[in-house]
């Protein structure tokens, strides 16, 4: 009987040990695998998240490589515009702090990001796109991109004016904010908009802030595949510069005005993006009323004083690219077949009608002077209003 009972519990004291050491076993079996962990910057760039929106977007083969492929082919495919910018990032790497002792790992650098792909996806909702209009542009400019590019994107995008326009609100549902700015076009209204664009996109959380003006045409995939080659948590600040040079201004901020500063900035015509990172970095001189002190104290426009901030305050470098493009360059030098690679396209005003990308497609130079029409039906030629058969008319 005593012999038994020992005999059970010596078979149970067994069992328990023999349960828990499997136990043991299956634990990290039940943990989330080690991979899912997001990586910190830098990081390769990866193929933009298609989304339902990008649907129709008939876009140039670079950005739509094959699920699964590693960035190394993925690189092969892209053209020489896009080269072009990568290589800029690259051979800014050594003097860019963030990059600093890392292979950059596009060029299949010793760096593990090319191969692995754990990182999350930058989303289109994740850019925060503000256009700079006002209220004498609604018909004839702001029109144009809502019907094009915008209406691809109105979640995300905010317009920023200077006039109320219900109307126009009403039918198109665009996010048409009035800043209550002086709708002149003077430094102090012009940063007006512009802080009000800072604050707007901090509030909202979003990843990028990337700012248009309203005669820019923006290639949503390939502004999601730019800014995916980059983190924003990184100080990035992506644009063109109008000088071959940097611009020099009175030092007012940090000292007493009796030295000078020189600093790359982008210009605001070409469209520019910073990470949130950055801007977060910005906000003693940006945010709530302070750019426009900024820009006061400096005295010089909207888009030098962002330069300002970025390069000469915060010693953050400008990522020259060129793939954002202004009407202060010729625009009809851009190779067609390099259109719809770019980020941002442009048109010259009434001075300069002529200044349009050569592309032709379903729309005359007639029905589409500044040839955005045409563009976009190239990008999304499911659009109702796009001509329906391929017929190419002379443009
Ligand atoms: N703009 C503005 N207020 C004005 C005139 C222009 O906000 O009184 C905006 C305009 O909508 C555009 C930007 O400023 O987004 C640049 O204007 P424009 O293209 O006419 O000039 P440029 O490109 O030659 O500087
Ligand atoms: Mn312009």
């Amino acid at each position: 009987m005593y012999i038994a009972s020992v005999g059970v519990s010596k078979f149970c004291f067994l069992f328990s040990l023999a349960f828990c050491g499997l136990l043991l076993l299956l634990i990290p079996a039940l943990q989330p695998p080690s991979h899912q962990v997001i990586r910190p910057q830098p990081r390769a760039p990866v193929r933009p998240t298609q989304t339902s929106q990008l649907h129709h977007a008939r876009v140039p083969a670079a950005s739509v490589n094959a699920e699964g492929s590693d960035s190394a082919s993925w690189l092969s495919k892209s053209s020489a515009a896009q080269e072009g910018v990568i290589k800029t990032v690259v051979t800014r790497t050594d003097s860019h702090s963030l990059m600093r002792g890392t292979d950059f790992p596009l060029f299949g650098g010793k760096g593990s990001y090319s191969r692995s792909r754990t990182w999350e996806l930058l989303a289109f909702k994740d850019i925060f796109i503000a256009v700079k209009t006002t209220r004498k542009y609604h018909k004839s400019r702001l029109e144009l991109l809502i019907k094009t590019w915008v209406s691809q994107a109105k979640e995300q995008t905010y317009i920023f004016t200077d006039g109320e326009d219900k109307e126009l609100q009403m039918r198109t549902g665009a996010n048409i904010i009035n800043t209550n700015c002086s709708a002149a076009h003077t430094r102090q209204a012009l940063c007006c908009k512009m802080s009000v664009e800072y604050d707007k996109f901090i509030e909202s959380q979003k990843k990028w802030f990337c700012h248009v003006d309203d005669d820019n045409y923006l290639i949503l995939p390939r502004l999601l595949q730019l800014l995916s080659s980059y983190h924003h948590s990184q100080d990035v600040y992506l644009g063109r510069p109008s000088l071959d040079h940097p611009i020099e201004a009175t030092e007012r901020v940090k000292s007493d005005g009796s030295v000078s500063v020189k600093f790359w900035f982008a210009t605001g015509g070409a469209g520019f993006c910073i990470s949130r990172g950055l801007a977060l970095k910005m906000s003693p001189w940006a945010s709530l009323g302070n750019f426009i002190s900024t820009a006061e104290k400096i005295r010089l426009p909207d888009d030098c004083t962002i330069g300002y901030i970025i390069e000469a305050l915060l010693e953050v470098t400008l990522t020259h690219t060129h793939l954002f493009h202004s009407h202060l360059e010729n625009l009809r030098k851009l190779p067609t077949d390099t259109v719809l690679e770019q980020v941002t396209l442009s048109y010259g005003g009434f001075e300069n009608t002529q200044n349009v990308v050569s592309i032709v497609g379903g729309f005359s130079k007639t029905d589409d002077p500044t040839r955005f029409k045409t563009v976009h039906c190239l990008l999304y030629a499911d659009t109702d209003w796009c001509p329906k058969h391929n017929t190419h008319s002379k443009s």
